[in-house]
């Protein structure tokens, strides 16, 4: 790993080649193989990432570029960085926090924490599914007061009170009632994350080394930010931050809704620009 006489602490990109080497974690790793290009691109991120710079990578699926930006990420938080990783679709937000996450996890020499923040309908509000409760009289056809009652036993049982994790089918009415909303939010009411699955959610992406969320999410979460005048010094979101966007083709426009920008963003570049200095629209 590099010229190590002792005193050298490796880089991060000297410790993600070591990890991606013939000699190294993934290789020793049963049923993982390395796949062309996987290794320069993880190289490549390690860098920017060290360096604080951009970089835009093109690559298709079976690349296996999630872990060539994963294990840097991973190691970026053994230094105390934190990753934002933003994709576009709920698939692939799942497939890296229930596959590719636990996998480097198991094969990188440190522990690291991960947390996943979906959309905010995507939750059950335990708040407004009370609410349903006490009125579906009124509100639900028979079919749909089964429903409810589905999903008030299921509540008890889900993982983290999301869509996906539904294992039975619910009409779109329904749950149109039941999920959580920012208009029906009341956080200090509800006791915060006290059996609230949205606030869970949201309150373990602060602990977490990588969080992961996706373009709307993410573009929400800065805009609010550049209204607010929160936005940390030295970073996006979190102190110590960077990003990672996968699924990217779709930034733009993602972007230009949430940050409502009336003129398409022509380029990249100038997205990026924006988010390096949200609030001042300084550029690097
Ligand atoms: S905090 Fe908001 S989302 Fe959570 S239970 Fe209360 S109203 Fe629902």
């Amino acid at each position: 790993m590099g010229h190590n006489n002792g005193t050298h602490h490796p880089s991060l990109a000297e410790s993600v080649r070591g990890f991606f080497s013939p000699a190294g974690a993934l290789a020793g790793a049963k049923g993982y193989e390395s796949r062309s290009g996987q290794a320069s691109m993880a190289e490549k991120v390690a860098e920017v990432i060290e360096a604080k710079r951009h970089l835009v990578v093109e690559a298709g699926t079976g690349t296996g570029k999630s872990l060539a930006y994963l294990v840097p990420a991973a190691y970026a938080a053994e230094s105390g960085r934190k990753a934002i990783v933003s994709t576009y679709t709920i698939h692939l937000q799942e497939q890296l926090f229930g596959k590719d996450v636990p996998i480097v996890q198991s094969l990188v020499p440190f522990e690291f924490t991960a947390a996943l923040l979906k959309g905010r309908q995507n939750y059950l509000c335990p708040h407004r599914l009370r609410k349903a409760q006490a009125q579906q009289g009124e509100l639900f056809a028979t079919g749909q007061a089964e429903q409810l009652k589905g999903l008030v036993e299921w509540a008890g049982r889900t993982r983290d009170g999301t869509l996906s994790d539904l294992d039975f089918s619910v009409d779109a009415a329904v749950w149109a009632q039941v999920c959580s909303e920012a208009f029906a939010c009341t956080p200090r009411h509800c006791g915060g994350a006290n059996g609230c699955f949205y606030q869970k959610a949201r309150g373990a992406i602060l602990d977490a080394n990588v969080v992961i969320v996706n373009h709307a999410l993410l573009f929400g979460l800065l805009a609010g930010m550049e209204q607010e005048e929160e936005t940390p010094d030295e970073g996006y979101l979190f102190p110590n931050d960077f990003l990672i966007l996968d699924e990217a083709h779709e930034v733009e426009d993602v972007a230009a809704k949430a940050l409502g920008l009336e003129v398409r963003l022509g380029s990249l570049r100038f997205l990026l620009q924006r988010l390096v200095h949200p609030r001042t629209k300084k550029g690097v």
